[in-house]
């Protein structure tokens, strides 16, 4: 799928790269453009690669606040047991290696008027900046629940330490146990995660707590591939009977109103409570804080951005990609942050070159694991159009599907290939 989406990218940039060439042949128009990318993560971190990849004259500096980098994608096959932390860890090696500057610092502002970032370490001015820092949480209208208790009850909807903490919890509970998911309402990172999570929960609790249950107390009615996860969580965990191991409650009553964190106790809007001896709380969502400190969130919580380049609608020579983005018509996907990064690329050497951009190209497959040999899926090519009810800029879907309902065991076994094969295909794209 990394490489359907590079060829589109490259159909996509090879205008603006040949009218580079034309234009002066030993040194690009971009030579000495300064492109600044905050956040190193999926979105940020393709960008900077390939920029570089595109055009080597410009000077690309990737500023990102970790290390490493724990991948959001699989993270749930940690909490299943079948990956390990190391599994999902990347550095920035690969990249410096393309000739990005990478930079290990936390960006704490951005002067879109002066064309400066600033971190806790200096200043970097830029031509033009890519931000791309992922979720932040909204802790407040949870009572009871903050980002200190988020400490202990884990939300672990940024891969890292706090993915280890809640392995060790479902490690430490006993036969018999019950954890309890609470999704967050839409929109939010990842659309199936927290059902892809329920079901890796429970491939890990079949085989070493088979008396355990998962309560999934969910504040929507619907969710991302609904009837594939039931059908996987009927063939494999008992759905739908006595002895299910998941059970799932959705609409807005069984929202999240009160945590006992001491307790592990959480009230829903019917006023249940539930005690839990693992409890996982996802949070509803907005963009990264950096956004916010930027002036480049509406009032939603999110960066509006022009569909066809990414560039901010409130700051010019910003440009947002990824989670954080308003990307009307696509999930928030590491995926769709990959193809973004893309098409962000491209758009910003042109941008530097004074040259059109190419047609954009836009791609997505989610893979979710229910099980062992059992993998679901989701996928869509998409191009740049309009809504046809409000005839406002939209990423249209052109064609995709989801796994069929009735495939044979053999197609679900393959998926879960195809999920690997997708893994190391899109985090070679990123960090190699
Ligand atoms: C459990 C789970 C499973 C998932 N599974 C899938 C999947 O199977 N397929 C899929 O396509 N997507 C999946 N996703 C979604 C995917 O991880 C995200 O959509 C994707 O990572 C978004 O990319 P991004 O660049 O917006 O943010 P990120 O990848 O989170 O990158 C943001 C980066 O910015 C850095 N940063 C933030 N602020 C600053 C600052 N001030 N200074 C410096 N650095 C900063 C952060 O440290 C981080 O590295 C999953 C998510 C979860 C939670």
């Amino acid at each position: 799928m990394s490489n359907f989406s590079r060829r589109s990218f490259l159909k996509a940039s090879a205008g603006a790269t040949a009218l580079g060439v034309l234009g002066m042949p030993l040194v690009s128009y971009g030579a000495g453009a300064k492109v600044v990318v905050v956040g190193g993560g999926t979105g940020g971190g393709t960008a900077a690669k390939y920029i570089k990849m595109m055009d080597p004259s410009i000077d690309v500096t990737l500023i990102e606040k970790n290390e490493f980098y724990y991948t959001c994608y699989l993270s749930n096959e940690v909490l299943g047991g079948d990956r390990t932390m190391d599994q999902i860890k990347f550095g920035y090696d690969g990249m410096k290696g393309h000739g990005v500057n990478v930079v290990i610092d936390e960006v704490t502002a951005i002067d879109a008027k002066a064309k400066k970032v600033t971190t806790k370490g200096g200043d970097f001015a830029y031509d033009k900046l890519i931000v791309s820092p992922g979720v932040d949480f909204k802790f407040d209208g949870i009572e009871g629940y903050d980002a200190t208790v988020a400490e202990e009850i884990p939300h672990a909807w940024k891969a890292g330490p706090q993915t280890a903490t809640l392995r060790k919890q479902l490690e430490a509970m006993d036969d018999g146990g019950t954890v309890v998911i609470c999704p967050p309402t839409n929109p939010f990172r990842c659309p199936p995660g927290p059902y892809e999570r329920a079901s890796q929960i429970a491939h890990y609790l079949t085989k070493h707590k088979p008396k355990s249950k998962i309560i999934i107390q969910d504040p929507k009615q619907k969710f991302s591939k609904q009837g594939l996860f039931k059908q996987g969580w009927k063939d494999l965990y008992g759905f739908g009977t006595d002895n299910s191991m998941i059970e799932w409650a959705g609409g807005d009553d069984n929202a999240l109103a009160k945590v006992d964190a001491k307790t592990k106790t959480i009230t829903n809007g019917f006023g249940d409570e539930i005690k839990a001896d693992v409890l996982n709380i996802i949070p509803p969502q907005k963009a990264g804080k950096i956004a916010f400190d930027a002036g480049l969130t509406n009032d939603k919580g999110w960066c509006p951005v022009d569909l066809g380049t990414f560039e901010s609608t409130l700051h010019k020579d910003v440009y947002v990609i990824g989670d954080s983005s308003v990307a009307t018509g696509m999930p928030k996907s590491g995926y769709a942050a990959n193809t973004q990064g893309k098409v962000c690329a491209a758009a910003v050497i042109a941008a530097i070159k004074g040259t059109d951009m190419a047609k954009q190209a836009f791609v997505n497959t989610c893979y979710s694991i229910v099980g062992t040999d059992y993998g679901i899926s989701v996928a869509a090519v998409y191009e740049l159009g309009t809504d046809k009810d409000k005839g406002t800029p939209k990423i249209n879907k052109l064609s995709g599907g989801l796994s069929a309902e009735d495939a044979s065991a053999t197609s679900r076994a393959r998926e879960v290939q195809y999920a690997y094969s997708w893994y190391n295909n899109i985090t070679s794209d990123i960090f190699k």
